[in-house]
C-alpha cells in the first residue's frame, strides 16, 4: 500500500454529525432568507483575479495576502474566491440585472484564504450570506441584519451572540474621520506595528481592525467616526438603529467596528459570541456603495453580510442545538423469494415520505442487527409471499400491516 494522502492543510472534511450540522446552518438559512423574498444565486468559486482586486481594494488584508490565485493553463490570472460579494456584484452586472433593482440574494458555498489554520479558522471554510442590491434606504440595512438575527435565533444559538453596529458615514464624514486619525496615529507612529505604518499611510481607518495587542491599545483611545458624521450619514444610522429596534434585533453600538475589506460606508456591524474564543465574529457585513461600479456596472448602493458556517456550526454543538438524527425505518426480506415485496415495501414508504433503509446481507438475525445499529426506529419484516409485519424497535411490539398501510405514512 502506498502511503495514505492527507487533505491540504487548512481543509478538512465533513462527515456524520459534522456534516449534519452544517447541513442544518445552509437549510436553515435558505429557509429563513426565503421568508425575506430572498434568492439563491449560484457564482463560480473561481473568477478573474481582477473581481477580488478591485472588489475588496488592494489594500485589504484578503487581496494583499490571502488570495488563491493562480494562472489556469490559458494563461489567465484566476482566484478561488475568498468571499462572495464581489462575484455576486460582478454576476448583477454581466446578467444585465441592475435594470431590475432591488435584487435580493442568497448564497452559501465555500471561500477560499490562506491563513494560518486554526480553531474556527480554515483555509476552505464555508459561508451563507445575504445582499440587497440596489436600495440606499436603511430599512434594507435593517432588514437584512434582522434576517441574519432570525437565522441565528433559528439555529438555537442566539444566547450569548450579540450584534455590534457602528456607521462609517459618507464619503465626507469619511474624509474628515481619516484627517483625524492620520493626526492621531501619525503622532504615534513609532508605537504602531509595521503593518499600521503601511495602513498609515494607504487606509488608515483599516488601523482600528487590526488585531495586534500594541495597536489594539492606541485603537481604544483613538477619535470615534460619531463626531465627524454629516447630517445625512447620521439621519441614516439613526434611521438604521430605530429600525432593529422595531425588528426586535438587540444590539450594542461599537464605533470600533470599521471591518476588513475596503468597500464598506454608512452601516458596518458584526454578530459576536465569547464562546469561540479568538474567533469571535460569526456573521459580519455592512453597507457598499462603490462595488458594483468597480465590475462596470451603475452606481448601486447595496448591504448585505457574510457568516462562518463552522463557526455557526461550532456554536450549534456548543448549544447543543446539534440536529436530531433521523431514525429510519429498516425493511428486511425474511428470505429470498421476498426480495421484490421488500423492494415493493421500501418504495412504498419513501413515497409516503419516510426513511427507509434496506439492510442488503446476511440472515435475518445479522440483518435485524445491523437495522438496530443504524437506529432504526421499526422494522418491516417481509416474507416470501408479500405478507407484512410491522415491529416497533423501541417497544418490541410487532403486528401485521398491508402494503396500504405503508404507503398510507
Ligand atoms: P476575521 O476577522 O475572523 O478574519 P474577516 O473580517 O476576515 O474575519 P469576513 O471577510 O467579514 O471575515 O467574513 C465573514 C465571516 O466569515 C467571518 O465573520 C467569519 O465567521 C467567517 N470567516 C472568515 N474567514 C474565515 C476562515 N478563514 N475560516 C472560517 N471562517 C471564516
Ligand atoms: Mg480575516
Amino acid at each position: 500500500m502506498s502511503k495514505a494522502l492527507q487533505p491540504v492543510r487548512g481543509t478538512r472534511d465533513l462527515i456524520g454529525a459534522e456534516a449534519r450540522l452544517h447541513q442544518a446552518v445552509g437549510d436553515t438559512a435558505r429557509r429563513i432568507a426565503g421568508l425575506y423574498g430572498f434568492e439563491e444565486w449560484f457564482t463560480p468559486i473561481f473568477e478573474d483575479t481582477r473581481v477580488f482586486a478591485r472588489g475588496l481594494g488592494e489594500t485589504s488584508d484578503v487581496v494583499s495576502k490571502e488570495m488563491y490565485t493562480f494562472e489556469d493553463r490559458g494563461g489567465e490570472s484566476l482566484t478561488l474566491r475568498p468571499e462572495n460579494t464581489a462575484g455576486v456584484c460582478r454576476a448583477l452586472v454581466t446578467n444585465g440585472l441592475t435594470q431590475s433593482l432591488p435584487q435580493k440574494v442568497f448564497y452559501n458555498g465555500p471561500m477560499f484564504r490562506y491563513e494560518r489554520p486554526q480553531k474556527g479558522r480554515y483555509r476552505q471554510f464555508y459561508q451563507i450570506g445575504m445582499e440587497v442590491l440596489g436600495s440606499a434606504e436603511p430599512l434594507s440595512d435593517a432588514e437584512v441584519i434582522a434576517a441574519g438575527w432570525h437565522i441565528i435565533q433559528s439555529l438555537g444559538i442566539a444566547d450569548g451572540v450579540v450584534l455590534e453596529i457602528n456607521t462609517l458615514g459618507d464619503a465626507e464624514s469619511r474624509d474628515a474621520y481619516r484627517a483625524a486619525l492620520v493626526a492621531y496615529f501619525g503622532a504615534h507612529e513609532e508605537k504602531l506595528s509595521a503593518d499600521s505604518r503601511v495602513r498609515l499611510a494607504k487606509n488608515p481607518l483599516r488601523i482600528l481592525d487590526s488585531k495586534d495587542e500594541g495597536d489594539r491599545r492606541l485603537v481604544a483611545a483613538a477619535p470615534v467616526i460619531t463626531e465627524f458624521l454629516t447630517p445625512a450619514a447620521r439621519a441614516h444610522h439613526e434611521a438604521v438603529l430605530r429600525q432593529l429596534a422595531a425588528f426586535g434585533v438587540p444590539l450594542r453600538e461599537n464605533p470600533r467596528i470599521v471591518r476588513g475589506l475596503d468597500y464598506y460606508s454608512h452601516t458596518a456591524f458584526e454578530f459576536v459570541t465569547d464562546r469561540l474564543g479568538a474567533q469571535g465574529t460569526v456573521m459580519a457585513g455592512g453597507r457598499y456603495n462603490g462595488l458594483v461600479e468597480e465590475m462596470g456596472g451603475p452606481a448601486t448602493p447595496s448591504v448585505g453580510w457574510a457568516a462562518g458556517m463552522d463557526r455557526l456550526a461550532m456554536l450549534m454543538e456548543a448549544a447543543g442545538a446539534a440536529p436530531a438524527v433521523v431514525r429510519p425505518v429498516a425493511v428486511l426480506p425474511m428470505d429470498e423469494g421476498a426480495e421484490a415485496h421488500a423492494i415493493e415495501a421500501a418504495q412504498a414508504l419513501r413515497q409516503a415520505g419516510e426513511t427507509a433503509v434496506m439492510e442488503y446481507r446476511g440472515n435475518l438475525k445479522r440483518r435485524m442487527e445491523r437495522a438496530n445499529k443504524a437506529g432504526a426506529r421499526a422494522a418491516v419484516l417481509v416474507a416470501a409471499d408479500g405478507a407484512l409485519q410491522w415491529k416497533d424497535l423501541v417497544t418490541g411490539e410487532q403486528r401485521g400491516i398491508t402494503l396500504g398501510d405503508l404507503a398510507g405514512g
